[in-house]
């Protein structure tokens, strides 16, 4: 087993997870994507019949739930899941074609600290989520 493997292993052990077969293969698409993939293409990318659909989306709840993944909704009429191991990055999202970019350095951090400055209920913010939904330049010409 290649250093790669172990790493991911152990990923899925720090969250308390068994680590199965379908979860080791899962993991290893995300990680080497680094961009989004929604369930029916995970299927497709895993070794024929390792698992259908329920079993995926099971597993990526799994994932989802322990930190392992994130949801985002691209608005492609499924969610797409992405390795949330990643850096802290958005999508931009062409609703015309579903061209999808990445983009950084969001200024979300300075937002935050405002909104919990005016919502004192509130200690901390985790996570956030934003995607942007626009048209690319090449849907702009048709
Ligand atoms: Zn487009
Ligand atoms: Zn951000």
């Amino acid at each position: 087993m290649n250093h790669a493997k172990i790493n991911l292993q152990v990923s899925i052990r720090a969250k308390h997870l068994k680590v199965t077969p379908i979860r080791l293969a899962l993991l290893e698409c995300l990680e080497q994507l680094q961009k989004p993939i929604s369930i029916q293409e995970l299927v497709e990318l895993l070794p024929t019949g390792l698992a259908d659909q329920v079993t995926v989306y099971r597993a990526m709840q799994s994932f989802v739930k322990a930190g392992l993944a994130r949801e985002v909704n691209l608005r492609h009429g499924h969610v797409d899941y992405e390795s949330a191991s990643s850096s802290d990055h958005h999508h931009l999202v062409c609703t015309s074609c579903g061209r999808v970019e990445d983009f950084e350095e969001c200024g979300m951090d300075e937002l935050i600290r405002d909104v919990l400055k005016k919502h004192p209920e509130f200690s901390q913010v985790q996570e956030h989520a934003l995607e942007l939904f626009g048209t690319c330049k090449s849907c702009m010409k048709k």
